[in-house]
């Protein structure tokens, strides 16, 4: 029997994919973040972006990345432990713990990047991870890498996760992870329950605040902070620089024995060249001003209220009850694109979020809303969104 094609093979899988309504396309936009974009020559409000402090257009962080260019190159030239450790990197590491309030932190090129390193290098085969349903993909393919027993709980049940701990191993590490908020469903993970089986079990939590960093907290510290909650040595904190912060960039703040054994057997850290100057720079600038410009933390979340509040004028139901990221559920994938199209036709952009992205049969907009927003932003995308439901007959 003759073999397919190579390339043949991939259009049958093409075909498949589209049957399924789940092709996925890039569509070119800008400018990047902030309130409006033009999408295919349109402009549109933009409500979909993770910039959810608006930092990403801030006069600040463009001066420091241009400074930092121009005055330490645009290539740090080799990985960390070489000769690519510069003072940005050291600056920004103490900066990051300060703000975490651990003992130490490590920078990473992205938040992706973190998560391999730090789940696939502390844990390996002989331990065991617990890690929530709706975790993000990162930590999905990080708990993957490590080769460890994991085990998946339902979504926010604590008691499970801890039963999953108490049958672990005799020996070995258990880690407990979890995104601090889920991103594609807003909510936040149940933390002090978290931290108390994780204490009770002898395991280290793993959060990950990819979407609580400069959002969650009086002083967007984050999810830990929004709880009153202080990292103890046991708890290890993953974050992102390219959400609320603005830029790129992820990094781990921990107990000193924790970045000590990244820094020397984390893969993601030391097989890949240091980020540039002018990333850390930003870096550091963006978290001055997560402290400078506390009004844009709050002005977020009246904007959040003011949005849901509307939204259940108009009869949704949300699936997660405060901050930025606010689902609207279609259901079928064909429905949530039907959605995206109708909402666009309104000026409004807010993609549809398909499997695998989320669960088959969840299909959904993700709503993101941004401190670059204003108030009236807020009633054009309800009103738009409920003429757009009405249309496609949600
Ligand atoms: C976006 C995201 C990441 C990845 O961060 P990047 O810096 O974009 O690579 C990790 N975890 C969660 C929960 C995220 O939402």
């Amino acid at each position: 029997m003759s073999r397919p094609a190579p390339l043949a093979i991939l259009a049958q899988r093409a075909a498949e994919r589209q049957k399924r309504h789940l092709t996925r396309r890039l569509v070119c936009m800008g400018p990047a973040g902030g309130r409006w974009v033009t999408v295919d020559g349109r402009r549109c409000l933009l409500l979909a972006s993770n910039d959810y402090l608006g930092l990403s257009n801030h006069p600040r962080l463009a001066q420091a990345a241009r400074q930092a260019a121009q005055a330490s190159g645009t290539g740090a030239g080799a990985s960390r432990l070489v000769c690519g450790t510069l003072d940005w990197h050291l600056r920004l590491e103490q900066r990051i713990a300060q703000f975490k309030q651990t003992q130490a932190a490590l920078f990473f090129p992205t938040g992706y990047m973190a998560n391999l390193g730090v789940i696939a290098t502390l844990a390996g085969p002989g331990d065991l991870i617990v890690s929530d349903q709706l975790n993000h993909a990162s930590l999905i393919d990080a708990c993957r890498l490590s080769r460890s027993q994991v085990r998946i709980y339902p979504h926010g049940e604590v008691q499970t996760a801890e039963e999953m701990l108490a049958q672990g191993p005799a020996q070995g590490l258990k880690l407990l992870v979890s995104d601090g908020v889920f991103s594609m469903d807003g909510d936040l993970a149940p933390l002090p329950a978290l931290l108390a089986a994780a204490q009770r079990q002898q395991a280290l939590l793993v959060i990950d605040d990819a979407h609580g960093t400069g959002v969650w907290g009086q002083r967007g510290r984050g999810s830990l902070e929004h709880f009153g909650l202080e990292p103890t040595p046991e708890v290890v904190i993953i974050g992102t620089f390219s959400k609320a912060l603005g830029g790129l960039g992820g990094f781990v703040a921990g107990a000193a024995e924790v970045i000590q054994g990244l820094v020397n057997g984390a893969r993601a850290f030391i097989y890949s060249t240091a980020p540039p100057p002018a990333q850390a720079a930003v870096a550091l600038a963006a978290l001055e001003l997560v402290d400078a410009e506390p009004q844009r933390r709050q002005k977020l979340h009246r904007l959040c209220a003011l949005l849901r509040g509307l939204l259940a004028e108009h009869g949704f139901g949300l699936l997660s009850q405060a901050g930025p990221i606010i689902p609207i559920l279609a259901g079928p994938a064909n429905k949530a694109l039907a959605l995206a199209r109708a909402l666009l036709e309104r000026g409004v952009f807010a993609p549809a979020i398909r499997p695998p992205t989320v669960p088959p049969g969840s299909s959904r907009l993700r709503l993101a809303v941004s401190a670059a927003h204003e108030e009236e932003d807020m009633h054009l995308a309800a009103r738009a969104l409920a003429a757009a439901a009405a249309e496609v007959g949600l």
